[in-house]
Formats: C-alpha cells, sequence, structure tokens
C-alpha cells in the first residue's frame, strides 16, 4: 500500500500523527470494557496509541485514552492494555 495513502491516526499518549498500521487501536469491548484491538474487530469509537509503553502509561495517566473512548479505565482494564504492547513490543 502507498504509505501516502494511509489513513493517519493520532497518538492518544504523545499526540503524534502516524499511519494508522504502526499504531495500537483500542476499543470498548463487551461489557464496555478498554481492550486492545490490534486487528480492528471491534465496532464504534476507538482510539489510537503508539505500541509503545510509554505512550500507553502516558494515555492512561492523562486520561487521554479515556476521554477518546467516552469510558474510564480501571486498573485491571489498565493492566491488561499494558501487557499487549508489552507482547507487540517483544515481537517487533
Ligand atoms: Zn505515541
Amino acid at each position: 500500500m502507498d504509505p501516502r495513502r494511509e489513513p493517519q491516526r493520532s497518538c492518544v499518549g504523545c499526540g503524534a500523527t502516524a499511519g494508522r498500521s504502526t499504531l495500537l487501536r483500542t476499543a470498548l469491548g463487551p461489557g464496555g470494557a478498554v481492550v486492545a484491538d490490534p486487528h480492528g474487530r471491534l465496532s464504534g469509537r476507538g482510539a489510537y496509541v503508539h505500541p509503545t509503553s510509554a505512550c500507553v502509561d502516558r494515555a492512561i495517566r492523562r486520561g487521554s485514552l479515556a476521554r477518546s473512548l467516552r469510558s474510564g479505565i480501571g486498573a485491571e482494564e489498565a493492566r491488561k492494555l499494558r501487557e499487549v504492547v508489552e507482547r507487540v513490543q517483544g515481537n517487533g
């Protein structure tokens, strides 16, 4: 795919704009929990964040992720998101 045509999204952690494929999508899962949605399977509102601990931590701590999804993020959801990011980082 022509990278110039890739949809651009901004990271809710650092605010930088990046191609959608380089960001991790998060969305509300069944029951309204905030979950990582790397394959874009969940419909509805999504928030994009760089798949790095720094950006995910910032997005959670600053509340920008919760705000984007119009939801709250509990400690358990935050822990799971960090786990996903650590796995992604480990693969790359
Ligand atoms: Zn970022």
